[in-house]
């Protein structure tokens, strides 16, 4: 399908030849006229996808008890940014906040710093947020954060950030790009130079095997998350799926719910490719932090108190709505097909002195 996007990259291609994946996620994914973030609210049932805070409240209300546990290891500092990345409708905000209640002073110690790009989750985050509006703010990038310990948010924003992607192909790597066929299409291709960038990013991990494809997020906004902790002290909860590194080819579309060819319709799809947790951690320790996890959601859910809150909900509630809140727990925190239990897991960037993270246990830190 052509989109007014498609004819930009492939005239971009014409004129300079073909484009990193990098770039070609960066322009479908955020282009200011045609990007998919740009343009839609993709959440929920008659979006591309649906996110943890969109399947229950539970979800946010855990995050923000954790957020409290974090800060008051932090030393219940009388003011701080507490700060989400992605934000998406601002679900989770609301109902971190909410549970958050249970500890004024936390409330009375927060600045809210929402770090969102696009303009129709920012208009829906500031009527979710509505009541809190004396005190949230918007960016389009943490490093716009003003000065202060903070305390990071970040549930499925990683994996929609730019990645390359390299095949090693007879003895070396090659950077997969996009270029156009004879008829005009968008068509994967491999370099025909090898790659000088690929051999540093490979070589923590086993030789690969003919064919073997790696993976590479930019690295910058984790540096720009970790040296600010490590400078002005807080921590990040990192939550989205993953794996903790390794070879394989993880980028891909969605759209209404389904898998889609990441090159039919940019500008219409999600893309996203699998957090490499691994690179996280690495990023985070080479900073000075320390890392933890990653965590599998299910298991953090449960350590956070999954099973209790959705008793407390079902409490005087409807048959209906109570197989509704044991559905979603099970969405949540499940390990089978479609649920989010395993897939999804949990890394927490801390600064040194902060301590154990709540929920995480000492043998958990990581340290490879
Ligand atoms: N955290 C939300 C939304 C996840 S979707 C939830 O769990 O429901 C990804 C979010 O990241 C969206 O809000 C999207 O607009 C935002 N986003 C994507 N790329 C971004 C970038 N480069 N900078 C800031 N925000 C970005």
């Amino acid at each position: 399908m052509t989109t007014p996007l498609s004819k930009e990259i492939a005239a971009l291609i014409a004129a300079e030849g073909p484009m990193p994946l990098s770039r070609y996620m960066a322009l479908c994914l955020g282009h200011p006229r045609y990007g998919y973030y740009m343009t839609r609210d993709p959440l929920g049932a008659r979006g591309d996808f649906t996110t943890a805070p969109e399947i229950s409240q539970m979800f946010g209300e855990l995050l923000g008890l954790w957020a409290v546990a974090q800060w008051q290891a932090m030393g219940s500092p009388p003011a701080f940014r507490l700060v989400e990345l992605g934000p998406g409708r601002g679900t989770l905000m609301a109902d971190a906040l909410r549970a958050a209640r249970l500890v004024p002073d936390f409330g009375a110690a927060a600045r809210i710093h929402l770090v969102e790009t696009s303009p129709v989750l920012r208009a829906a985050q500031a009527r979710t947020l509505a009541g809190h509006a004396d005190r949230v703010s918007w960016h389009d990038r943490l490093e716009e954060v003003p000065d202060g310990p903070a305390l990071v948010l970040a549930n499925e924003f990683f994996d929609a950030l730019p990645i390359d992607q390299y095949v090693f192909h007879a003895g070396h790597w090659h950077e997969r790009r996009v270029g156009l066929d004879d008829g005009g299409r968008l068509v994967l291709g491999l370099d025909p130079a090898p790659s000088r960038a690929a051999p540093a990013f490979a070589a923590h991990l086993l030789p690969p095997a003919e064919g073997a494809v790696l993976e590479h997020l930019e690295s910058g906004p984790a540096r720009a998350l970790s040296e600010r902790l490590r400078a002005q002290g807080g921590a990040a909860l990192i939550i989205d799926y993953g794996h903790a590194g390794g070879y394989g080819d993880t980028f891909q579309a969605l759209e209404q719910h389904r898998f889609a060819d990441p090159l039919a319709a940019p500008g219409n799809a999600d893309l996203t490719a699998h957090v490499d947790f691994s690179a996280l951690a690495r990023i985070g320790r080479a900073a000075g932090l320390r890392a933890f996890g990653p965590l599998e959601q299910g298991a953090f859910l449960a350590r956070l108190g999954l099973a209790q809150r959705a008793e407390r909900l079902k409490r005087d509630a409807s048959d209906e709505l109570r197989a509704g809140v044991d559905a979603a727990a099970r969405r949540l925190a499940g390990d089978g097909a479609g649920e989010m239990g395993r897939l999804f897991k949990v890394l927490v960037l801390a600064h040194p002195e902060i301590g154990l993270p709540p929920a995480f246990d000492s043998t958990e830190e990581w340290v490879r």
